[in-house]
């Protein structure tokens, strides 16, 4: 009987695989398109949300690496001067804010996933620098994850990446299997970059798991810059901050404002390179 269900349910997903190519298939010119040229990327268009909170539920899927039931966030990064109401988090009688948070407690990876970065932009960051930069942000919240930064110590979380010019797309409805990041419009206004993850972020704590996560950088509304630059965004701040969000970490209390997870971020900022004493420890308890 489960041997019959479990071909069943291959049929189908063979069939909602053939469906869905002849779907995209039938979406004009992007076959024709050069992928590699800036600015080719599609527009990321997220629900708008009333008070322009910065979490966005994307509902359920079913995620076909493993046929779990999974829930989609899309986290964003909103710019500093962007108005919205604060977010505090309940005090506890008086104790000292720990400064940091989980987009669900428990809610981590349990498995290595390598991730593929496009790094076309319109904004002249070189393609090495973005792939390398990616990296490298990827790797201080590994350093950070076992408490001390600097140690050559840590955990192994999000894996190797690599690069292509192949058209990427976050998704939004559904986990596709593949840990995604590029620049492209992001249609919510403020928005300055953009992290989806799906994952398992109810239940018991023990059983919560990240599967898959994307990240938007939005190259259409920003300037960017290697090099913290006046009137850009400086890639490597904003990056360090989604990277964080792809471990599983969420947005400290609105106090916590020299936090690498702290919710926005203006442009020619860098102080979010380097993590916290609230990120470190944040990491360190979730992994
Ligand atoms: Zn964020």
């Amino acid at each position: 009987m489960r041997r019959a269900v479990f071909i069943l349910a291959t049929i189908l997903f063979a069939v909602f695989l053939a469906v869905g190519a002849r779907f995209v298939s039938a979406k004009p010119n992007f076959s024709s398109a050069n992928l590699s040229t800036p600015g080719t990327q599609r527009t990321l268009v997220l629900p708008q949300t009333a008070d322009s909170s910065p979490v966005i539920s994307l509902g359920t899927a079913v995620d076909p690496q493993t046929g779990k039931k999974v829930e989609g966030l899309a986290i964003i990064h909103f710019k500093k001067e962007f108005t919205h109401k604060p977010q505090h988090q309940p005090g506890t009688g008086g104790a000292v804010n720990k400064c940091f948070s989980f987009l669900s407690n428990g809610a981590k990876w349990r498995t290595v996933e390598a991730w593929v970065v496009n790094p076309s932009n319109t904004r002249g960051l070189a393609d090495d620098f973005v792939f390398g930069n990616v990296g490298g942000n990827v790797s201080k919240w590994e350093d950070a994850a076992d408490g001390v930064v600097g140690n050559g110590a840590g955990v192994d979380i999000l894996g190797a990446g690599s690069t292509t010019a192949t058209q990427l797309s976050a998704d939004t409805t559904a986990p596709d299997g593949s840990n995604e990041v590029y620049f492209a419009d992001v249609s919510n206004s403020g928005a300055i970059a953009v992290t989806i993850v799906w994952g398992i972020f109810a239940g018991p704590p023990s059983q919560r798991e990240l599967v898959e996560w994307d990240q938007v950088y939005d190259d259409s509304d920003f300037d960017w810059s290697s090099a913290g630059e006046t009137g850009k965004m400086d890639f490597e701040n904003i990056s360090t901050h989604e990277i964080g969000h792809s471990t599983g970490m969420g947005h400290p209390d609105d106090s916590c404002t020299e936090e690498t997870m702290y919710r926005f971020s203006s442009t020619g900022e860098t102080k979010k390179r380097d993590l916290n004493t609230g990120d470190i420890a944040g990491a360190n308890q979730l992994y």
